[in-house]
This record gives structure tokens, C-alpha cells and sequence, in this order.
């Protein structure tokens, strides 16, 4: 470990973002270097015998590895303000971990809560929750049942004011409840943006969805059930039969958007970058 850290001190450049970025993509190389993998499905993505997350999520294989959302996917993670920061009149800051308290004998013993999005921007998210006595610990069980959870998402051109023929937002409409929150999202034409709460907009985001509005009902301070609510309703998109007609005409596309000629090319692109990534291995 000593020459590994000599080795980064010696590489990193000036700019102090790029030494972030540098960095982590170096730990994350190194994590996917050492895992090794318990499950089946796990063994044939270390073997990349799968090179496609979308194989797994259609044969309907549950994913009981984090790290094979981080092979299969280039994703990007983000925290959500769930909780809140004292202040006078209920008018504190919004933060992300929400803090509770037990009383017991002792004294409070405080639990942090935090909730965590990942998603490739192409039609794959995940929404988690992570709960511990340290607010460390309780990211890091966020990220991993945010990668755990990861689903497809159908998008496509659903509005009746557009008719531009690209998945930029939902093909119909769609509602989720959980508790006595209820959200609806509605398809949006091409250049709306996304109408929905702040926190919502980024699970959205995350999705690749671009214009949607939406409605909500009940208690949506409570965020925790709103966000659950909105990942439900990204999940009835899938379970909802679709005619082959209709799918052409709205453009409906599941998971990666992709055009039909590009498919192989992009396929043979994964295949020599992941030459290319085992070459620079055995260099080092
Ligand atoms: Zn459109």
C-alpha cells in the first residue's frame, strides 16, 4: 500500500480537481481489481462472460454485488436532501443525512439516515436507503442498495405536443405511491425541462429523462416516501404492455437509447476497451 500512495503523490498534476477525480477512479480500479465476486452472476462479469447489465435485469437475476453495477455501468452517484438542520420556526437548511434520536438510559443516541441515486443517464437508475450510528457507514450502505436496485427505465417521445421522435421523456403516464404520498408524472414536449421537485429531478436526471411534469398528493415534506413514490412510478413504466406499433411511433426504448445501426459498433467499443483495460494491467 506504502508504494501505491508514493506512486499517486508522484502522479497527481497541480489542478486540485483533477486529483480528485484521478484519485477515485484509481481506488475504483484497484476495488474492481481485488473483488472477488460470491454469485454466479458476479463470476460471469469478473469473466466478462456478460458484458451487458441489460442481460441481467430481463432474465429477471437479482443483483446481490455492487460491483457489478460498477463494471456493467458508468454511473454517476449523487446524495438527496432527505434531512434537516436545526433552526428556529422549522426553518432550517436541508441536509443530507437525517438525523434522529433514541432516548435510553444513557443518554440520545443519534442514527443518521441518508438516501443515494445512481444512474448512467442512459435508462438505468437505482434509488437506496442507508441507516447507521455514523454518518460514513450510512453512506456507504446508501450507495451500495442504490447500485443493488438498479432498474431499466422505458423513455420515448409520449406528449401531445411533440412529435420529435426521441426519448427525451416518458412514453405515458405514470403514478407511484408510497404512504399517503401519491406523484404522477405526465410527458412533457421537448425543451420543458423537468417540473417536479428539486429532489425528484435529480433521481430524473440520473434516468435520463429530460422534460416531464408531474402532480403530487399527501404528505410530500415527508421526502423519503416522495422519492420512493417517484422510483415506483419509473418501475410502472416497464410493467406496462406496449403494442410493437406504438413502440415505433413514439420511439419507446428500454434501458441504453440507441440506434439500431449502432448497437454492434458500440458493442465492439466495449470489447476494446476492455482489451484495452486488461493491456494496461499487465503494464503496471
Ligand atoms: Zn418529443
Amino acid at each position: 500500500m506504502q508504494r501505491m500512495k508514493n506512486q499517486r503523490r508522484k502522479d497527481t498534476p497541480k489542478n486540485p480537481e483533477e486529483v480528485k477525480k484521478t484519485r477515485r477512479e484509481q481506488e475504483k480500479e484497484t476495488n474492481l481489481d481485488s473483488w472477488v465476486p460470491r454469485t454466479s452472476t458476479g463470476k460471469a462479469v469478473k469473466a466478462r462472460e456478460i458484458t451487458d447489465i441489460d442481460f441481467i435485469l430481463d432474465q429477471g437475476q437479482s443483483i446481490l454485488e455492487p460491483e457489478i453495477t460498477d463494471t456493467l455501468l458508468q454511473v454517476e452517484t449523487d446524495l438527496l436532501l432527505i434531512g434537516q438542520s436545526r433552526g428556529k420556526f422549522g426553518g432550517g437548511q436541508r441536509r443530507v443525512f437525517r438525523q434522529t434520536q433514541k432516548k435510553t438510559r444513557e443518554g440520545n443516541k443519534p442514527k443518521f439516515a441518508t438516501m443515494a441515486v445512481v444512474g448512467d443517464k442512459n435508462g438505468h437508475v437505482g434509488v437506496g436507503i442507508g441507516k447507521a450510528k455514523e454518518t460514513v457507514p450510512a453512506r456507504e450502505k446508501a450507495m451500495r442498495q442504490a447500485k443493488l436496485n438498479i432498474v431499466k427505465i422505458r423513455r420515448g417521445c409520449g406528449g401531445w405536443q411533440c412529435n420529435c421522435k426521441e426519448p427525451h421523456t416518458i412514453p405515458f403516464e405514470v403514478s407511484g405511491k408510497c404512504g399517503s404520498v401519491e406523484i404522477t408524472l405526465i410527458p412533457a414536449p421537448k425543451g420543458k425541462g423537468l417540473c417536479i421537485h428539486s429532489e425528484c429531478a435529480k433521481v430524473l436526471e440520473m434516468a435520463g429523462i429530460k422534460d416531464v411534469w408531474s402532480k403530487t398528493r399527501g404528505q410530500t415534506k415527508n421526502r423519503v416516501n416522495l422519492l420512493f413514490a417517484c422510483e415506483k412510478a419509473l418501475k410502472q413504466l416497464s410493467q406496462v404492455k406496449v403494442l410493437s406499433r406504438l413502440e415505433q411511433e413514439m420511439q419507446i426504448t428500454e434501458g441504453k437509447a440507441k440506434a439500431k445501426n449502432k448497437v454492434e459498433s458500440k458493442e465492439e467499443a466495449k470489447v476494446e476497451a476492455a482489451k484495452k483495460e486488461e493491456n494496461g494491467t499487465k503494464t503496471e
